[in-house]
């Protein structure tokens, strides 16, 4: 059972749930990152104790040092302090649940440096999932889900053959705007589309989830965890978010995983696989909910979601320009810059600004996200 982690995003919605797990289960922290958050880093690091943090803006580094005055604890910042922290020589897992394809190397450097990585940053696998996946097989190392979907399917997975999977079923919510048509859509605000119904989560996955761009992320990652085809995922929209999602294997036999939607059942199975322990999040009553709906998702209205899918399809870097066009588009409409239909239409759109590659590196990534940026704020 792990012993030390290295958490990046500690601040956030899955990093504050992951560190009650953590005390829960009396694992260690050997590190802590944030971006820019020093309040509530600061309060983490005088609690938990780490040996070293990371805040990730460096010109918050004399207000975290004065914060935490008298602690035992070396600051380190910028993407050399993360890389640092996901390598650290006492984790044994580093749990990565920053934002944004920023997670990229530190997932790539804590691989490298053989730790098994418990994973929130969807980008990280939608960006860079060949050479992750290339990479972790070479160690040998786990990579361990934590998003609530991708830990449904591999719980369902236990016990069977990989090979034995004919699709999964990915659930989805279907956001705030379910069931709404583009016409309705014009008018959205950034407080409308904040006001997701079933997970209380950060400001960028609220706005992913509102216009399906995450359940598009979340099917790119699929393929890379599960190595699967396109045609293999098969997208059920269930508002009540009760089934996490599931797996119908070659007997049309379907095992799925059920239960509150509370990330720290998740969170904690990454952390305690194989094992199960007594979690603090409330059981599941079916009573509660007399019936569960079903329906397809309209992939015509929410068009990042068929960006998403036409991009894995097309294979290369497309998957990393439509993310870049995204983190940029919503950083835009969050800012005010943008209308929320904006959002899909960029992220559409940025599809053309590349050609196919087969092969590509970090820094072809690294290129191609710069690229796609530079074209929503070209265009918007
Ligand atoms: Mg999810």
């Amino acid at each position: 059972m792990t012993k030390s982690l290295s958490i990046l995003g500690s601040t956030g919605s899955i990093g504050t749930q992951a560190l009650e797990v953590c005390c829960a289960q009396g694992f260690e922290v050997c590190g802590l990152a944030a971006n820019s958050n020093v309040e509530l880093l600061a309060e983490q690091i005088k609690k938990f104790k780490p040996k070293k943090a990371c805040i990730y803006r460096e010109d918050k580094y004399s207000e975290l040092k004065a914060l935490i005055d008298g602690e035992d604890c070396e600051i380190v910042c910028g993407m050399d302090g993360l890389c640092e922290l996901a390598t650290m020589e006492e984790a044994d897992t580093i749990l990565n649940s920053v934002v944004g394809m920023i997670g990229l190397k530190p997932t790539l450097c804590a691989i490298e440096a053989g730790k098994n990585v418990a994973l929130a940053n969807k980008e990280t696998l939608v960006t860079g999932g060949k050479l992750v996946i290339n990479a972790a097989k070479q160690k040998g190392i786990d990579i361990l889900p934590i998003d609530s979907e991708h830990s449904a399917i591999f719980q369902s997975l236990q016990g069977n053959k990989r090979s034995q999977i004919k699709k999964i079923l990915l659930t989805a919510s279907g956001g705030p705007f379910f069931g709404k048509t583009t016409n309705e859509l014009k008018n959205v605000t950034v407080e409308n589309a904040l006001n997701h119904p079933n997970w209380d989560m950060g400001a960028k996955i609220t706005i992913d989830s509102a216009t399906l761009m995450n359940k598009g992320l979340e099917f790119i990652e699929a393929m890379w965890l599960f190595d699967l085809k396109p045609e293999q995922i098969e997208i059920v929209v269930h508002r009540e978010s009760v089934i996490h999602s599931g797996i119908e294997y070659c007997d049309n036999s379907v095992i799925a995983q059920l239960g509150m939607p509370d990330m720290r059942i998740p969170i904690q199975y990454a952390l305690t696989y194989p094992d199960r322990c007594p979690c603090p999040s409330r059981e599941l009553s079916l009573f509660d909910y007399g019936k569960l709906t079903f329906a397809k998702p309209d992939i015509d209205t929410f068009i990042c979601l068929k960006a998403c899918i036409e991009a894995i399809t097309r294979g290369g870097l497309y998957p990393t320009v439509v993310n870049g066009a995204n983190e940029q588009a919503v950083a835009l409409f969050l800012d005010g810059k943008i209308s929320f239909l904006d959002i899909g239409k960029l992220v559409y759109k940025s599809m053309e600004i590349i050609k196919p590659v087969n092969n590509f590196t970090f820094d072809d990534i690294i290129y191609t996200d710069k690229l796609a940026r530079e074209f929503v704020l070209a265009n918007c």
